[in-house]
């Protein structure tokens, strides 16, 4: 058997990638001014049935300009998730607001019936303001993390915001190309359907432009907000006259030279994703104690991560790890529960149940779009071999 080493998730850069970075490069227009920035943006707005898109350096950065702009300020809370990457966390804090960490369902998204019950049990509801009764602050807004590819239940959690009148900043960072194919959003793209939505290109994403970001919006008011506080808010660019703090979260022109590029092939590296991914799923589901994880019924998922959840027992998780590492193949633990980590003990956490459990049960196998057949069977025979 081929020891080639295989990676977790790898960017694929065999489009035109390179013909479109050395028009930039030719060009010189290699900064945060030039036409593939707004030719990204376009695209990218269309491919999500939005009207416009505001590009940014990153996934984080996205998540920090729409927070600020659903108003958060440091005596505000936030309701997040614990099991989730960090950065969908982070801009809270840089807000200096607090967050309230929440559970997950078994789609490892936010779970809607605790969020409705920490709206219900937990706080007051008065002059269309929700306050935590412990830390009396108010809770404006929470961060909805589509996790790997899935579609969080918007359908449970939209009327729960609006019934408390909370904002909702979708973290699509791994979910761009998941859409509603049934029910009231059918046709609703990952990122649209909140007050904000936020997408990465970070290497390990489905596309990557290097690094970068993308902050869209409904409101076209909010977004070109975005657009100001993302370009330092230049308020009279010729004076340099500024009329609020901003931020130089701009993407280059370079990363959307690649990122158009990406977006060309989105689709077709969805379909090789969904291959594998339903490749990996009938062979593993035989395997007594392990599953793959399922994408939620009624969307159609990009399918970015695998997730190999191990039912019974926890010590599974890490030896499957290092048997893997062993035949060369890249594999990882599901993030560490937010919570846990050292700068939010002590944060507002709320029956944090489904969690820990997957927390201690989940391998993420590899998932690049350069994965061939004959590398998920590798990946599939170390897993049936492995005891
Ligand atoms: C990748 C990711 C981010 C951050 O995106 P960057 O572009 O790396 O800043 C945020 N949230 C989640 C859930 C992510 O997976």
């Amino acid at each position: 058997m081929s020891d080639e080493f295989i990676a977790l998730s790898v960017p694929n850069l065999k489009g035109n990638e390179l013909k479109y970075v050395t028009d930039a490069v030719e060009t010189e227009w290699v900064s945060t001014a030039g036409p593939y920035v707004s030719d990204f943006e376009k695209r990218l707005a269309e491919y999500v049935k939005v009207p416009a898109a505001v590009s940014t350096q990153n996934g984080t950065s996205a998540l920090h300009v729409s927070l600020l702009l659903c108003g958060i300020t440091r005596e505000d809370a936030v309701i997040v998730p614990t099991l989730t990457f960090i950065a969908a966390v982070n801009p809270v804090k840089y807000i200096g607001a607090e967050p309230v960490f929440m559970d997950c369902d078994d789609s490892l998204c936010m779970d809607p019936i605790k969020l409705q019950q920490y709206c219900e049990t937990e706080c007051d509801f008065t002059d269309g303001k929700l306050i935590d009764k412990q830390t009396g602050r108010h809770v404006k807004a929470m961060v909805v993390v589509h996790v790997f590819g899935n579609m969080a239940d918007m359908e449970a959690i939209m009327p729960i915001a609006a019934k408390y009148n909370i904002k909702v900043v979708e973290d699509a960072t791994e979910a761009l190309g998941t859409y509603y194919t049934a029910g009231e959003y059918e046709g609703k793209f990952a990122g649209t359907i909140g007050d904000f939505g936020c997408y990465s290109f970070n290497g390990n994403k489905i596309i990557t432009t290097g690094g970068g970001g993308m902050i869209v919006s409904n409101d076209q008011e909010l977004l070109a907000h975005a657009k100001h506080l993302t370009t330092q808010a230049k308020a009279d660019q010729a004076n340099f006259i500024h009329d609020e703090i901003g931020y130089n979260y701009r993407m280059t022109n370079l990363q959307a030279a690649l990122g158009l590029a990406q977006l060309e092939q989105l689709e077709g590296f969805i379909e090789t994703k969904t291959a594998n991914y339903n490749r990996y799923k009938d062979a593993i589901n035989k395997i007594d104690g392990l599953h793959v994880q399922d994408f939620r019924e009624g969307i159609r998922s990009n399918y970015w991560f695998y997730s190999v959840v191990f039912e019974k027992d926890e010590e599974g998780r890490d030896r499957l790890i290092e048997e893997l590492k062993e035949n060369h193949i890249q594999s990882r633990p599901i993030w560490g529960l937010i919570s846990d980590q050292l700068p939010y003990q002590g944060s507002r956490t709320f029956q944090l149940e489904k969690a820990p459990w997957y927390w201690k049960r989940v391998v993420n196998i590899p998932c690049s779009t350069n994965l061939t057949i004959a590398g998920v069977d590798r990946v599939i025979s170390v897993i049936q071999n492995f005891n």
